[in-house]
């Protein structure tokens, strides 16, 4: 997606200082911008990729990004960064390039070699 993709954002005529108000009722009215943006997906992409620590990106918070990329990071191999993983233990998973198993329940440091 390149910068002319931008300017289809819902919030282009928007006051920037909306998705910046951490009130309960801020965050809620740029979300209800963002709900109907047509880029939203890669509005959070992008805040996810930089990252943007402040304000409303792609609809979610700063602290719900935070959880999206934590998330994002235990689906990867700690040591490769591979996506190939077996699932099939219960409380680790390993990564099928490299051999690697970690624990899934505490910690993503690997766990076993
Ligand atoms: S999803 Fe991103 S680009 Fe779209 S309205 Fe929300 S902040 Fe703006
Ligand atoms: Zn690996």
């Amino acid at each position: 997606m390149n910068k002319t993709e931008w300017l289809k954002r819902a919030c282009l005529d928007r006051d920037p200082g909306l998705f910046f108000d951490d009130s309960e009722i801020g965050v809620e009215a740029a979300r209800a911008v963002c709900k109907l943006c047509p880029i939203r997906q890669f509005c959070l992409d992008w805040a996810l990729t930089r990252p943007e620590r402040y304000g409303v990106w792609g609809g979610t918070t700063q602290d719900e990004r935070k959880i999206i990329g934590y998330r994002k990071l235990r689906k990867r191999c700690p040591q490769c960064r591979s996506r190939e993983l077996d699932s099939s233990l219960t409380y680790a998973q390993a990564c099928r390039k490299c051999g690697v198993s970690w624990r899934t329940e505490s910690s993503k440091i690997p766990v076993a070699a």
